[in-house]
């Protein structure tokens, strides 16, 4: 089969990347010159583990091409695949002007039946929006060509996108055609042989159920931050009331961890637009109001807690923040609480020294030269007051304490992610504080304020 993807960022390119490797010859378009440039060099824009051995095997058998003309790729496509952005617009809902764009210009240049995929999360409706477009050019060349709309939308995770794309949970396709159906069938065939689901639906269901996925996974992040913030105030512990509600089949184990709030490209943007789209038809979505109220405030909490322990002024002090990238095992800055954290450190006259192993030039886009960007995580602590642990990287997870302890003017931690023994901690000459229970640390230095 022969594929276009349109748009090569972390969901085109993955696309684009593992189609071919299944044995389908694909063409990757975006606008920005300088990526397919050093795309066609062998050099990834992203950091996605596996992607780039995945694009130079593909590439060295001839199955995967990059280039700046849709014009040139179309001839022979039976598939296209729209993975542009959808950015918030101004008033949050989803920015539809890049994938309409892409639109008109299939309409100005197919020449043959395709199906045109919407693989963006767009608002419900937007595949509708799409085959206008296409009609619209058609018709002011006054051509007359066949084609088909469908909705794909895409649920890889960054950092584990390759195996996502490559063994689904489940595949959704919105299609309002036999025939479309049938090509969409052929070209997750593959994917198929594993045993993964194709589940069917409307166009309109398909849209919807990647925002509801998306609203889903935020509500049960916000929840469980609500939780953890109750459970400091009466001393219970988020951890193990994770466990213990974990435990239950209905509610399950995963998206269940307390922390310094969602971020990435995908959720914020996501909760925004849905709540836009039913305020654009008079229904106001309150549960998802909350969530997004939720995870701003969130955001700051590592902030509200290193100002608390130093009474309040941070001017002079020094703090070190391990991880920016917004989930470990990507370089995305996207809406990542770090910036938050550091935004609010700045701010408030502390000086910052960064440490992350893979997000430092793509963080220096946004910080740029407001911080100390350290080598390692020792380098970040050296003579800082604090440390603030925002990713959760695994080279973070043992460091040496006692050394740490040793470099530091005064060894405390806050980790927001609760990835550590505050026990260890403590007995490294650690002040810990955690999201969601007070540590043997500060539990002790509460109770001997009267607080617990
Ligand atoms: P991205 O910003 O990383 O990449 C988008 C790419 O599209 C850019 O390289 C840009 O140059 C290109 N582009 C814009 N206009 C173009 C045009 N007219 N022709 C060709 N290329 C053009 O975006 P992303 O993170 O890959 O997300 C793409 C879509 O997929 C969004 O709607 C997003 O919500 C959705 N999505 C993202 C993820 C994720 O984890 N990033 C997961 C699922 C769904």
């Amino acid at each position: 089969m022969n594929i276009l993807v349109i748009g090569t960022g972390y969901v085109g390119l993955v696309t684009g990347a593992c189609l071919a490797d299944v044995g389908m010859n694909v063409c990757c378009v975006d606008i920005d010159q300088v990526k397919i440039d050093n795309l066609k060099k062998g050099i990834i824009p992203i950091y996605e583990p596996g992607l780039d051995d995945i694009i130079g095997n593909n590439v060295s058998k001839g199955r995967l091409h990059f280039s700046t003309s849709l014009k040139d790729c179309l001839k022979g496509t039976d598939v296209i695949f729209i993975a542009v952005g959808t950015p918030p617009d101004e008033d949050g809902s989803a920015d539809m002007k890049y994938v309409l764009g892409v639109a008109r210009e299939i309409g100005m240049y197919i020449e043959d039946y395709t199906v045109v995929v919407t693989k963006s999360t767009v608002p419900v409706g937007s595949s509708h929006k799409v085959k206008a477009a296409i009609n619209e050019s058609l018709q002011s060349r006054k051509a007359s060509v066949e084609f088909d709309v469908a909705s794909n939308p895409e649920f890889l995770k960054e950092g584990a996108a390759i195996k996502d794309f490559l063994s689904p949970d489940r595949i959704v396709i919105g299609i309002d055609s036999e025939r479309a159906a049938e090509v969409m069938q052929a070209v997750y065939r593959p994917f198929q042989l594993n045993g993964f689901r194709i589940i069917f639906m409307d166009i309109f269901s398909a849209e919807m159920t990647k925002y509801a996925a998306n609203a889903m996974l935020a509500t049960r992040i916000s929840f469980m931050n609500e939780m953890a913030e109750l459970c400091e105030l009466t001393g219970a512990d988020i951890n193990q009331v994770r466990a213990g509600i974990g435990a239950d089949p209905r509610i399950g184990k995963k998206f269940l961890y307390a922390g310094t709030g969602y971020g990435g490209s995908c959720f914020p943007k996501d909760v925004k637009a849905l709540i836009k789209m039913g305020s654009r038809l008079g229904y106001d979505l309150r549960l998802l109001r909350s969530v997004e109220d939720i995870n701003n405030d969130q955001k700051k909490l590592l902030f509200h807690k290193l100002s608390r322990h130093f009474g309040g002024n941070l001017a002079g002090k020094t703090i070190a923040v391990w991880g920016l990238s917004f989930k470990p095992n990507t370089d995305d800055m996207r809406e990542a609480p770090s910036l938050v954290l550091i935004g609010a450190l700045l701010q408030s006259g502390a000086r910052v020294n960064v440490h992350d192993p893979v997000a430092m030039h793509e963080a220096n886009k946004y910080l740029g030269n407001t911080v100390t960007w350290c080598a390692d995580l020792y380098e970040a602590a050296q003579g800082a007051d604090a440390i603030a642990l925002v990713t959760e990287w695994n080279e973070f997870r043992s460091p040496d304490w006692q050394q740490l302890s040793a470099m530091m003017v005064t060894p405390v931690l806050f980790d927001g992610r609760n990835i550590y023994d505050d026990v260890q901690l403590h007995k490294a000459g650690f002040v810990y504080y955690g999201i969601g229970f007070n540590s043997a640390t500060t539990d002790m230095k509460n109770r001997v304020n009267g607080n617990l």
